[in-house]
């Protein structure tokens, strides 16, 4: 049985705010955002990190994003973002299952990495904001 927690967010067994799926990658909001609308890209395929993964994996995950960031940051009303991967325990990756961070910033954005508590509510609204983003 499979117990990586990304891989049951996949399965639809926990749940998550979804924001877009095809056929190789999920995407979904980081439940501690370090700025509005931080979303997790992650290929389907199972694996611990991006090297340990398939090329394919690893090319469908920055396929989704080049597919997706522009929606997403006009819907948000961003101007920028920043991408993060952490590879390794000492890369500081705590789950693993390959997932790209994408992190949208604002005008006047301090552009800090510290993550924030955010309400179950305030997740969802930002999660229907970016995937109507996504339906224009
Ligand atoms: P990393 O430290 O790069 O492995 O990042 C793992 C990320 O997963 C962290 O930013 C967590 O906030 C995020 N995370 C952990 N559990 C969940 C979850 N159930 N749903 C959404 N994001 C999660
Ligand atoms: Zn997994």
């Amino acid at each position: 049985m499979n117990e990586c927690l990304f891989c049951k967010i996949i399965a639809g067994e926990i749940p998550s705010q979804k924001i877009y799926e095809d056929g190789d990658t999920f995407v979904f909001l980081d439940i501690g955002p370090v700025s509005r609308g931080h979303a997790l890209i992650i290929p389907k395929e199972h694996a611990s990190d991006l090297n340990s993964g398939t090329e394919e994996a690893a090319l469908a995950t920055m396929r989704t994003l080049h597919r997706i960031a522009s929606r997403l940051l006009k819907s948000l009303g961003a101007t920028g973002y920043n991408l993060g991967m952490n590879h390794g325990l000492d890369g500081g990756q705590d789950v693993f299952h390959t997932h790209l961070h994408f992190m949208p910033r604002y005008a006047g954005d301090d552009r800090k990495f510290i993550k924030n508590e955010v309400s179950p509510d305030e997740l969802s609204e930002t999660a229907r904001i970016m995937r109507e983003g996504l339906e224009s």
